[in-house]
C-alpha cells in the first residue's frame, strides 16, 4: 500500500507481536505479527514499512509479506480494500513515482523494459536507462541549446550592437554539436530494436541438409531461456532464444519441425516466403554432397540479406568447404558445423554477433535507446534542428530563430516527461502490469 493513509489502513488490519506506535516505528524495518479480521487470524505475515519520503512512491509504504496462495492474498487484499485502500491500475506506483518526482519518464518507462526484458542485455540496457544515464545524456543535449538561447536573447535584447552576423555563426556551431549527439543517440536504437525485438531469423535449406536438427541443437543448448510466441499466421511458432544476450527470433520454427517427418518437406517457394521476412538467414547445406540446382536456388535467395552459410554434416565424409568457390559468391561468412554432434555451435554465434555489430555493445559507457517513444522524440527533435539550421542559413531574424530552437526544447523535455500530456503519460503506465 502506498498513499498517506496507509498506516492507518495497516492498523486497523495488522496485529504486531510486539505493538509501536506509528511514529517510532523507522522507516525500512520490518514487523513480524498477524492480519487479523474480526479478531480471527487470517494470516502470520511481515509487514514492512517504508516512511515517506524514502520510498518506491516516495509516499508512507508498506508491504505485506503473507504465506503464498491465491485465498491468503486475495482475503488480506479484499481487507485493504473494505478498510479504506482502493486497487491500484496498472503502473501506477511507479506512476507515483514519476509524478512525485523521484524518477523522470524515462526511468520510469525503464523499469517496464526491465520487466519485460528477453534477453540479459536488453535487461542491462534498461538497467543503465533507470540508473539516469539517458537522464542525464538528454538534460546535457538541452544545456548545450539553452547556452544557445542565452546568445540568442542577448542579441534580441541589444538589437543596437550589430552581434547578428556573429550570433549567426555561434547558432549555427552550437548546433552542429546538438546535432551530432542526437544523431548517435538516433542511431543506438539500431542495437536497441534488436535487443528489443530479437533478430528475424530465418533457417533455410533443401530436405535432409540439417534444419530441424540445427534447430534442436540450438533449442537444447537454450532450452530454459526459449520463449515460443504465435506467429503472424495460424501454424508458424516464432520462437525466442538468447544467443550471447542476444536474442534471436527464429521465425517458423513448426514448419521445420513439421518437416523433418513428414512427406512434405519445406520447398523452395516456402522458403522464400521465410527469407523475405528475415533480417538474417541462415542457409544449411549438406557437406557430403555436391550442391545442387535446389541448393543454387537457395543459395539466390540469400544474396542481398544478412546471412550465414552453414556447412553441415562434417562429422562424416564434406566434400564441400568454405573454399567453395560457388559459395563464397554468395556469402563471406561461412561456418562447418555438425548439428548431430554439437561442433561448430559456438562458431555460428560468434559469427552472428559480429554480423550485426552487437559484440561492439559496449553497455559500460553507451547509452542505448530501446523505446520507440524516446526514439521518435529524438528523430523529431533532429528534424526541428534542420529545420532551424535552414532559417539560419536563410538569415532569419532571430526572433523566428528562437522560435524553432524552442520547438527542440520541447521534444526534449517530452522525453524526459517534464512537459507531456496527461493522455501520453496514461498510455505510458497503462503497459505496465498490475501492482508495478
Ligand atoms: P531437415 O530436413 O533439413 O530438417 O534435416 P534433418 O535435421 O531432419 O536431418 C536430416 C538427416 O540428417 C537426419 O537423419 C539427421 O539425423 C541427419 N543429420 C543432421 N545433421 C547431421 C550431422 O551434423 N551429422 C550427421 N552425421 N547427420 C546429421
Amino acid at each position: 500500500m502506498s498513499g498517506d493513509k496507509c498506516f492507518d489502513i495497516l492498523n486497523k488490519i495488522f496485529e504486531p507481536k510486539n505493538p509501536q506506535r506509528i511514529e517510532d516505528i523507522k522507516g525500512y524495518s520490518i514487523k513480524y505479527g498477524n492480519i487479523v479480521e474480526n479478531q480471527n487470524i487470517i494470516d502470520e505475515v511481515l509487514v514492512s514499512y517504508f516512511k515517506s519520503p524514502k520510498s518506491y512512491t516516495t509516499e508512507d509504504m508498506c508491504e505485506i509479506n503473507s504465506h503464498g496462495g491465491n485465498v491468503i492474498v486475495k482475503r488480506i487484499l479484499e481487507l485493504c480494500l473494505k478498510n479504506g485502500a482502493t486497487l491500484a491500475s496498472p503502473g501506477e506506483f511507479t506512476k507515483r513515482a514519476f509524478l512525485n518526482g523521484r524518477i523522470d519518464l524515462l526511468q520510469a518507462e525503464s523499469v517496464i523494459d526491465i520487466i519485460n526484458a528477453k534477453s540479459q542485455k536488453e535487461a542491462d540496457a534498461g538497467m543503465k536507462q533507470l540508473e539516469g544515464f539517458l537522464s542525464q545524456k538528454i538534460k546535457e543535449i538541452k544545456q548545450d541549446i539553452l547556452d544557445v538561447m542565452v546568445n540568442i536573447e542577448v542579441s534580441i535584447d541589444y538589437p543596437e550592437y550589430d552581434v547578428e552576423e556573429v550570433t549567426y555563426n555561434e547558432i549555427s556551431k552550437m548546433l552542429e554539436k546538438v546535432e551530432k549527439k542526437l544523431k548517435t543517440l538516433e542511431k543506438s536504437f539500431d542495437s536497441g530494436k534488436i535487443l528489443k525485438e530479437g533478430i528475424k531469423t530465418a533457417i533455410i535449406g533443401k530436405p535432409n541438409a540439417g534444419k530441424s536438427s540445427l534447430l534442436n541443437a540450438i533449442l537444447k543448448e537454450n532450452r530454459a531461456i526459449v520463449t515460443e510466441y504465435e506467429g503472424t499466421t495460424r501454424d508458424t511458432i516464432e520462437e525466442f532464444v538468447n544467443i550471447n544476450g542476444i536474442p534471436l527470433k527464429l521465425i517458423d520454427t513448426a514448419g521445420i519441425r513439421k518437416s523433418s517427418d513428414e512427406v512434405e518437406k519445406i520447398g523452395i517457394e516456402k522458403s522464400l516466403k521465410i527469407a523475405k521476412e528475415a533480417q538474417l538467414i541462415i542457409a544449411i547445406f549438406d557437406s557430403t554432397k555436391e550442391l545442387s540446382n535446389e541448393d543454387i536456388k537457395i543459395l539466390e535467395l540469400i544474396k542481398d540479406k544478412k546471412s550465414i552459410i552453414i556447412l553441415n554434416k562434417i562429422d562424416l565424409k564434406p566434400i564441400i568447404d568454405e573454399k567453395n568457390p560457388q559459395l563464397k559468391q554468395f556469402s563471406n561468412s561461412i561456418i562447418k558445423i555438425s548439428a548431430l554432434k554439437n561442433i561448430g555451435i559456438e562458431e555460428l554465434y560468434d559469427e552472428i554477433t559480429k554480423l550485426f555489430g552487437l559484440n561492439e555493445i559496449n553497455l559500460d559507457n553507451e547509452v542505448i535507446i530501446t523505446n520507440v517513444r524516446q526514439k521518435d522524440l529524438i528523430t523529431k527533435a533532429i528534424q526541428e534542428l534542420e529545420k532551424t539550421k535552414e532559417t539560419i542559413k536563410n538569415k532569419m531574424s532571430i526572433d523566428i530563430i528562437s522560435i524553432f530552437i524552442k520547438n527542440i526544447l520541447e521534444d526534449l523535455a517530452s522525453i524526459t516527461g517534464e512537459s507531456v500530456s496527461e493522455d501520453i503519460i496514461d498510455e505510458i503506465f497503462s503497459k505496465f502490469c498490475l501492482g508495478k
